[in-house]
C-alpha cells in the first residue's frame, strides 16, 4: 500500500523519518543544533544555490540541511506531516498562530493594498490588522457572516480602492459564536476582483476546526492558517502557528520566514511532531463530548441560547445547513451559551467550576470556559460585539478529552441557583 492510499492518522508515527539517518532510533530526535556541517565546500555551494533560489532543484538531487533558521529536521517532517491533513503542496511552521497569520499578510499586501476579512477575528489578528498595518497605509474592510456577496462587493466597491484588493483574510466558523461563513462564496468574490496583474491571495484561519474538521484548501482558498498552540498542539504547553498552501505560494511565506527568522526551533517541533501522533483520537474524543455537553445545555433551564454547529445544522437557515454539509466534516468541540442573566451570573458560573478550568485558548486535552465580552474580545468594537451576540451573558467552553459525564456534572453544579 503506498502513502498516499494510507489516512493521515496511520502515518503519523512514521511519516517522512528515517531511522537508519539516527542510528535507528525509531522516533525523531530532537536535532538541537543551529548548524549543520558540509561534506565539501561544493556540496555547501550546491545547497545555497537551491535555498536562495539561484537555481532549481534537479530531478533526485538530495539537499542537505545548512542552518537552523532555514531548516532542520524536526520542523521538515512536521511540516511534511502536517500537509498531508490538509491536502496541501508544502506547510511552514512558525513559532507561534501570530507569527504564521503576519508573515503571510506582510508578504502578500503592501503599502496601498487593500484587505477584506472576516468580522470578529481572533483578537491578536484584528489588532494587527487594524493598527500595524494600517501604518503601513494597508486598508481593510470588514464583513460578518450572513452578509451577502452582493453585500459585500459593494462594500469593497465603496472603499473605492477595489484594484487594489490583494488579500482575503477569514475565520470560520466565528469565534465564539460559531457563525458559519461560506469559503467558495469568499473564493467567488476573490474570482470577481482577481487579475492577472493583481492576483489575489484567499487566506483561512482553520484553528477553531483544526486540520481534521475543515479542509479549506479543498474550497476554493489558497493559504490555510493555524494557531498550532490549539488543536494541533493539544496540551496547553507549546506556542506555535503554521501556514499551509501551494509550492508556489509556500516558497513566499518561508522565504520572508528566513529574514524575519520566526520559525519554530526544533523543540516545538518534536512536541508537535509527539502531539500529531494523538490528533485524530483526541479531535474525535472531544466531538463526542462537546455533542453530549451541548446537548445537557440545550435542556437546562438556565441556559438561554446554545452556539454549536451541531445546533445550527438542526435550526440554521437553510443557507448555513448547506454550507455546513459542505464544509465540515464534525461539529467541532467549541460551544458557547448565554447565560440567564448578566455579568453576575456568568462570574458566578465560570468561578464555581471545578473540573473545568477558568482560561482562555483551545483545542486542549483539558476542558476551558471563558468570558468572551471581558477576555478574549474585550477589544472588539461595541457595535460589532452587538451584532454578533458577543454579549455580557455569554460563554465560552473548549471541550477537552475529560469524561464527558464528569463535564456535565460540573457544569450543572455550577449553574445551580442558591
Ligand atoms: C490563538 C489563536 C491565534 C493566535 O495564535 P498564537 O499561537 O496564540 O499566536 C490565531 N487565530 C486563532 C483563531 C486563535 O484561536
Amino acid at each position: 500500500m503506498s502513502h498516499d492510499q494510507l489516512r493521515p492518522e496511520s502515518l503519523m508515527m512514521s511519516y517522512g523519518y528515517k531511522p537508519s539517518l539516527s542510528e535507528g532510533a525509531i522516533k525523531c530526535p530532537i536535532f538541537q543544533t543551529s548548524t549543520f556541517v558540509f561534506s565539501n565546500a561544493m556540496e555547501g555551494k550546491r545547497f545555497f544555490e537551491v535555498a536562495y533560489g539561484l537555481r532549481e532543484k534537479e530531478k533526485d538531487e538530495e539537499l542537505g540541511l545548512i542552518y537552523s533558521r532555514l531548516n532542520n529536521p524536526d520542523l521538515e517532517i512536521l511540516e511534511n506531516r502536517l500537509c498531508l491533513w490538509d491536502g496541501a503542496e508544502d506547510c511552514a511552521v512558525f513559532e507561534s498562530g501570530m507569527s504564521a497569520i503576519s508573515t503571510a499578510m506582510l508578504e502578500f499586501m503592501k503599502p496601498g493594498d487593500l484587505l477584506l476579512y472576516s468580522k470578529p477575528v481572533y483578537g491578536g489578528t484584528d489588532h494587527f490588522i487594524n493598527h500595524f498595518l494600517k501604518k503601513l497605509n494597508i486598508e481593510s474592510v470588514g464583513f460578518r457572516a450572513g452578509e451577502t456577496k452582493e453585500e459585500i462587493i459593494q462594500q469593497i466597491m465603496n472603499t473605492g480602492i477595489s484594484d487594489k484588493l490583494s488579500m482575503i483574510h477569514i475565520e470560520t466558523p466565528a469565534n465564539p459564536t460559531n457563525a458559519v461563513i461560506d469559503i467558495e462564496l469568499c473564493a467567488e468574490i476573490k474570482a470577481h476582483f482577481n487579475s492577472e496583474e493583481n492576483p489575489i491571495v484567499l487566506s483561512v484561519d482553520n484553528t477553531y476546526m483544526g486540520p481534521l474538521w475543515q479542509h479549506p484548501l479543498k474550497h476554493g482558498a489558497d493559504l490555510v492558517l493555524y494557531s498550532a498552540t490549539k488543536y494541533i498542539g493539544g496540551h496547553s504547553d507549546v506556542i506555535a502557528g503554521a501556514c499551509l498552501g501551494s509550492k508556489e505560494l509556500m516558497g513566499r511565506v518561508k522565504g520572508l520566514r528566513t529574514f524575519l527568522g520566526n520559525m519554530a526551533g526544533p523543540w516545538t517541533g518534536w512536541l508537535l511532531m509527539r502531539s500529531l501522533e494523538t490528533l485524530k483520537v483526541r479531535m474525535d474524543q472531544q466531538a463526542v463530548n462537546a455533542e453530549q455537553v451541548a446537548e445537557f445545555l440545550n435542556n437546562h433551564p438556565r441556559v438561554e441560547e446554545v452556539y454549536y454547529l451541531g445546533n445550527t445544522a438542526k435550526n440554521g437557515t437553510d443557507s448555513d445547513k448547506e454550507v455546513l454539509k459542505r464544509q465540515y466534516l464534525s461539529h467541532g468541540a467549541m460551544i458557547a451559551f448565554d447565560i440567564e442573566g448578566g455579568e453576575a451570573e456568568a462570574f458566578q458560573f465560570l468561578d464555581r467550576l471545578n473540573l473545568i478550568k477558568l482560561a482562555v485558548s483551545l483545542g486542549g486535552t483539558e476542558s476551558l470556559a471563558e468570558h468572551p465580552q471581558t477576555m478574549t474580545h474585550a477589544d472588539v468594537d461595541p457595535e460589532d460585539k452587538k451584532a454578533m451576540n458577543i454579549t455580557e451573558k455569554l460563554i465560552r467552553l473548549s471541550i477537552g478529552v475529560e469524561n464527558y459525564n464528569d463535564l456535565i456534572h460540573d457544569i450543572e453544579q455550577a449553574l445551580e441557583q442558591n
